[in-house]
């Protein structure tokens, strides 16, 4: 799976993707994450990529020449599956997108700033608009590092034990049972007695039951 991000801060995007899973992901070869700095594909002589809000107004608005030259470009060269807009007035993002896009192929995602970007960008290029919540950043690269994340590490093969991403949270509408490791006691806070009693069936059906339990206790909306 290969991401295309387009961003005018493509520093802000060096560290999530050189650690941990993700970086594992891409040695593998199983996820390509590329980001592309907008202001290459700027003509203007200060490599500028915003412009005055027509109407007046406060901020500066995302201009639509570098964005549509970089989609361009990459579309000439491989087809893509989704054109995503990070923005706070998106589809705000779940476990279920995660899913949906961690089975495609290519993706590119558009990172704004400032008030935004040109509204003829998302009527003209962007397939899918997504938000990840309900307050605003002042730029996509975090919510595009925070989607990319939530994707590549679906992908099968990326997770060491595939199980594990199965019983995260939201996978199955239930929030994760929790969890614990050594020491068994610690100042008097005992590890559940059925965790150390190695009858597999039985704590699978005790993180099943917690599973509920706290899904009931705090998100009973995902029971109904
Ligand atoms: N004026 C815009 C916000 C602009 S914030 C509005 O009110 O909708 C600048 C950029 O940061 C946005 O274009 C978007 O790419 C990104 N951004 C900010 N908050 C976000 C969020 N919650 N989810 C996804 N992207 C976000």
């Amino acid at each position: 799976m290969r991401f295309d991000i387009i961003s005018v801060l493509p520093g802000l995007l060096e560290s999530p993707f050189a650690h941990s899973i993700l970086q594992r992901a891409q040695k593998k070869g199983v996820a390509e994450i590329v980001v592309h700095n907008l202001r290459d594909y700027s003509t203007g002589k200060q490599k500028s990529v915003d412009d005055y809000p027509y109407g007046g107004g406060s901020g500066m608005v995302m201009t639509i020449p570098p964005f549509a030259a970089c989609i361009e470009k990459l579309k000439s060269e491989r087809e893509y599956d989704e054109v995503i807009f990070m923005s706070p007035d998106g589809e705000t993002l779940n476990q279920k997108i995660a899913n949906q896009l961690s089975i495609k192929g290519n993706i590119i995602i558009l990172c704004g700033h400032y008030k935004g970007i040109d509204q003829r960008i998302r009527d003209v290029f962007v397939t899918r608009e997504i938000s990840i919540g309900d307050y605003v950043l002042s730029g996509g690269e975090l919510p595009a590092a925070v989607l990319v994340d939530a994707v590549v590490r679906l992908i099968p093969g990326v997770l060491s034990d595939e199980t594990s991403a199965l019983s995260d949270s939201f996978q199955n509408d239930l929030l994760d049972a929790p969890v614990y490791t050594r020491p068994a006691d610690w100042n008097g806070h005992k590890v559940p007695d059925i965790l150390l009693s190695g009858d597999t069936p039985k704590v699978e059906q005790w993180r099943f039951e917690q599973a509920i339990e706290r899904t009931k206790q705090r998100r009973p909306d995902l029971l109904e």
